[in-house]
């Protein structure tokens, strides 16, 4: 397959060359336009925006709304090398039908956070890339695991006691009193159990066998090791070369001034700099989130990540900058949606990719939108169907799903689903853990990328 695919971890020096020498490449076949920036974060960090082709029809690409997924933005950077060169079946690119956008970076703050500290890591840490990449991954998968099989550990101990009605709330009550922990053992969760009112006899001879049944070594692991492979950082990983980037570490300070969250997600940073999460930024998630701290006092993360509070400024960021406040937009989504407003007003909107880390999915179905979900479906499936053959011409049978339809609308990309037609959110690499779980196996790599740029031909046709 004729198309050129890095295989590096971009960082903020190694991007913006990337993105100069893509603009500048003397071997282009369609030429790269830097258009005027979208706008820009509240660091003042621009929001870079490309173009390539001169037809009515746009078809817009952005990633990095989420900053540790750093994938996507190598995805993109990557799409414009190869249609700039007119690589593969870019050949055949329509540039007087098509205009395709690059949006490279959604969340600037975000994405540099990450890469900022992924980069003292890896320097610091890592002699083989793809082993690295590969030990996190797997690491990243038995957190997963290990929260799991607990959270059954305690419903079967609540189920045994009679005591099913209160599971949810004694589940998230034992992560917070057990936060500090690195591994637990029988007397820590009978101990747990003295705050409840139940049968404490029967737990003692019940528990043996549940902790078995979970943990045959009785080893119980509470620790998170994705977590402490990306440990070594503080936020003096940050250069304070501009005043862009002063801002961004004296908004990363606030966020971090009370120790609340281990260092190690500065290298997995989601949020921006205001401790919001791009696309949970959106009202309809606000009023979701804001229920739920009327009944909750402190909320945490899901599976792998429930040590990291998300009921303040974050690394995985809140729905609004401050939820006793009104919702308001981020800058980062006004910029994005006075761009496809502007388009959908000159009639020049045609299709949009909200590129995303990882899951090997397409989000096409909309919530309330029934005439847009059936096309979108369409397309979704066409798209699908290539990224099929792709793998399989590589003898891989990896199958990119469509995700089931939801019930609420929760996220930006749900946002934009209803309003415009085939605004797709992609999650791009089937294999796990951000930020550095994609890069653990080159072959997958290289195949999630040529994939997804033949895709993008395939719908075109
Ligand atoms: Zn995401």
């Amino acid at each position: 397959m004729n198309y050129d695919v890095f295989y590096e971890i971009l960082d903020y020096n190694k991007l913006h060359d990337r993105l100069d020498k893509i603009v500048h490449n003397p071997n282009n076949k369609f030429k790269v336009e830097e258009c005027d920036d979208l706008g820009e974060s509240s660091c003042g960090f621009p929001l870079k925006h490309y173009k390539i082709g001169k037809g009515k029809k746009h078809i817009i690409y952005f990633a990095g709304c989420h900053g540790n997924e750093i994938i996507g933005v190598d995805f993109i950077t990557t799409l414009m090398h190869n249609l700039a060169l007119g690589k593969g079946l870019f050949k055949n690119f329509k540039e007087d039908e098509y205009t395709i956008d690059f949006i490279p970076i959604l969340n600037p703050e975000g994405f540099y956070t990450t890469t900022y500290a992924l980069k003292s890591i890896l320097n610091s840490s890592c002699k083989d890339l793809e082993k690295y990449c590969h030990d996190y991954f797997l690491a990243y998968k038995e957190d997963d695991l290990n929260v799991k099989n607990i959270n059954d550990l305690l419903k079967d101990i609540c189920k045994e006691l009679n005591y099913l009605d209160k599971s949810e709330k004694i589940i998230n009550k034992f992560w917070h009193y057990f936060k500090n922990y690195d591994y637990l053992t029988k007397n820590n969760i009978l101990n747990y159990f003295k705050l409840y009112n139940v049968d404490h006899d029967k737990l003692r001879m019940i528990l043996d066998d549940l902790i078995i049944k979970y943990f045959p070594s009785m080893n119980i692991p509470i620790l998170k090791k994705h977590q402490m492979m990306l440990n070594n950082v503080s936020l003096n990983v940050i250069p304070s070369i501009d005043k862009n980037h002063q801002k961004l570490i004296d908004k990363l300070a606030n966020i971090y001034k009370e120790n609340l969250f281990p260092l190690s997600t500065l290298a997995n940073f989601y949020a921006n700099g205001n401790g919001v999460n791009l696309n949970d930024n959106n009202p309809y998630y606000y009023d979701i989130f804001k229920n739920r701290l009327e009944e909750e006092k402190d909320i945490y993360a899901k599976g792998r990540e429930n040590n990291i509070l998300i009921s303040v400024k974050s690394p995985i960021g809140m729905p609004n900058y401050d939820m006793t406040k009104p919702f308001v937009y981020e800058k980062e989504n006004v910029a994005l949606f006075n761009f496809l407003t502007n388009l959908k007003n000159n009639n020049e909107y045609y299709l949009l990719f909200n590129c995303h880390g990882t899951g090997g999915l397409l989000y096409a179905r909309c919530i309330n939108n029934e005439e847009f979900s059936q096309k979108n479906i369409e397309l979704a499936n066409i798209y699908l169907d290539k990224i099929k053959e792709v793998y399989q011409k590589s003898n891989e049978d990896t199958i990119y799903n469509i995700m089931p339809k939801g019930n609420v609308i929760t996220g930006v990309g749900d946002v934009l689903r209803e309003e415009y037609p085939y605004a797709f959110l992609l999650e791009l690499s089937k294999m796990g853990g951000n930020p550095i779980g994609p890069y653990g196996d080159k072959k997958n790599h290289y195949l999630t990328m040529v994939s997804n740029m033949e895709a993008l031909m395939s719908i075109l046709k």
